[in-house]
């Protein structure tokens, strides 16, 4: 019985006056505490996952991602955990994830306070609430975290990680600074009198390299990284904050954290406490030699949702087209001109997606609760149909022996007449198998609700950017098929309206 429990542990950042030990250790005591008093027998040591990573999301957290992959390929009755929060600090993807992944397994989630069955509406909704209150104050952890950064910044600490090349960060009472590093702040000043001189950033790789001159972790010099050495103010004694801000992406179903360049207002250079290895003048040529301000990377932000599996009825895209502000934005064919099928407006085509969405869900949710649904009952009518000719076919192969017998039929009638017969059966027979497999379990009808919900709501999620709707979208559509033809004798094409097929990947 203890052997279907498994207990997930895992450090807060609230509790940061304590070590990852001592917190693992505390909650260990009172979870077995717990278990005894539930099953009369502690958890197996096998059966605990500690989490000494801190990682944000599912991603980075591997033991979580091991109780996951458990709850999938093994019988697991129960997660025993302190608090729901514990299992995802996250967003709410991974949140979801979390939800999904009990609910779909059976798994109940056991803290000392109370026991979570999500297969329980109420439960569901009380845990999703823990979970969101969690990520909740970890914004709030973070935020107060970013203004004591800011904070330490503006009195020209270095914040940073790691030191930059040319320096090893040091200890300043509290704080920390930079100290330089006498044989990397030569090659960094080599850097800078070279590109002064005019010599490209490619050619300041091959005289390094030349020279033997290794980046910190031993490998070669690249552009890349001279770029970001000369455009780099704290070698000028300054100290930049805000310069790429950490902002998470969704990527192939998973978080990434991005760093993009920036240059916006709430970027800052400050007099950093540290000592500069170039001139602030030297510093500030090298800036003019680049010719242009640092570029940006800026990947053009998609403005259709649907992008990528959206597609006009003659094959080709559909695209998303603007007249610069005037009229509101429209959807048409990449091939209009030829195809013939008129554009529609973007915002009406969002909305009847939604809305065909909404009937989907509608029809799911009848067929999750196990009601016999249309769907359902095409489906046994077919299965029905199928039997009945089946055994019209029985019916006619004993006939067909009963006419050999009593000389109706030659041999040769027979076999041709017996032959056909075989063949009506084998196609029957898939058609039936066909019928069969195409009845799904209750489940995938449930798992279908809610990737269906999820669509919904991501469609009119404001919070969201183009892209990520995009790309959680692209989870559940597999494609949407646009017509709106317009008979030739008629101008107007506004009393036409268009017409979607959606085909899901559900
Ligand atoms: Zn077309």
């Amino acid at each position: 019985m203890v052997k279907r429990i498994l207990m997930y542990l895992r450090k807060s950042r609230a509790e940061e006056h304590e070590t990852v030990e001592e917190v693992l250790s505390r909650h260990e005591k009172q979870l077995q505490e717990c278990a005894l008093r539930q099953f009369g027998t502690v958890i197996p040591e096998e059966n605990i996952f500690r989490e000494v990573v801190s990682g944000e999301t599912i991603d980075n957290r591997p033991e979580m991602q091991e109780v996951l992959r458990r709850l999938q390929d093994d019988v697991i009755d129960a997660v025993l955990v302190i608090e729901p929060q514990r299992l995802s600090r996250g967003d709410m993807i991974d949140a979801g994830t979390i939800v999904r992944a009990f609910q779909y397994t059976r798994t109940k989630i056991i803290t000392p306070q109370k026991t979570y069955d999500l297969d329980d509406k109420f439960d569901r909704k009380f845990f999703e609430m823990e979970l969101r209150q969690g990520n909740d104050y970890l914004e709030y952890v973070k935020e107060i975290l970013q203004r004591g950064r800011l904070h330490s910044v503006k009195q020209g600490n270095y914040v940073g990680s790691a030191a930059p090349y040319g320096y090893k960060k040091v200890r300043d009472g509290k704080n920390y600074t930079l100290e330089i590093v006498p044989e990397e702040a030569e090659v960094v000043l080599l850097i800078f009198e070279w590109f002064i001189e005019k010599i490209g950033t490619s050619n300041i790789c091959k005289k390094l390299n030349a020279l033997g001159k290794r980046n910190r972790n031993g490998t070669l010099w690249k552009p890349d990284r001279i770029r970001d050495i000369l455009h780099n103010p704290i070698y000028c004694g300054k100290i930049r904050w805000n310069w790429r801000k950490t902002v998470k992406k969704y990527e192939d179903g998973k978080i990434v954290n991005t760093r993009p360049k920036n240059k916006n207002e709430d970027s800052m250079i400050i007099d950093g406490k540290h000592p500069a290895i170039i001139e602030v003048e030297k510093w500030e040529l090298a800036q003019t030699l680049f010719g242009h301000p640092i570029k940006l990377t800026n990947n053009r932000e998609l403005r259709c949702i649907f992008a990528g599996f959206f597609h006009c009825e003659c094959g080709y895209a559909m695209t998303y087209r603007t007249d610069g502000g005037k009229a509101k934005p429209r959807v048409a064919c990449t091939d209009q001109v030829n195809c013939g099928h008129k554009s529609a407006i973007y915002e009406e085509v969002e909305e009847a997606v939604k809305q065909a969405l909404m009937v989907e869900l509608a029809e799911y949710k009848e067929l999750a609760k196990g009601n016999k649904s249309k769907r359902e009952g095409f489906k046994k009518a077919a299965i029905e149909g199928i039997k009945k000719d089946l055994a019209k076919l029985d019916d006619q192969e004993e006939k067909l022996y009963t006419f050999l017998e009593d000389g109706t039929y030659t041999k040769d009638v027979f076999l041709k007449r017996k032959k056909l017969l075989e063949e009506n059966r084998s196609r029957l027979n898939k058609l039936l198998e066909e019928a069969e497999k195409t009845v799904e379990e209750k489940r995938s009808y449930k798992d279908a609700v809610v990737k269906l919900s999820e669509a919904i709501k991501t469609i009119k999620n404001k919070s969201l950017s183009v892209t990520d709707k995009n790309k959680l979208l692209g989870e559940i559509i597999e494609d949407i098929v646009y017509s709106r033809k317009v008979p030739e004798d008629r101008r107007k094409f506004r009393d036409v309206p268009f017409k979607l097929q959606i085909k899901l990947k559900i």
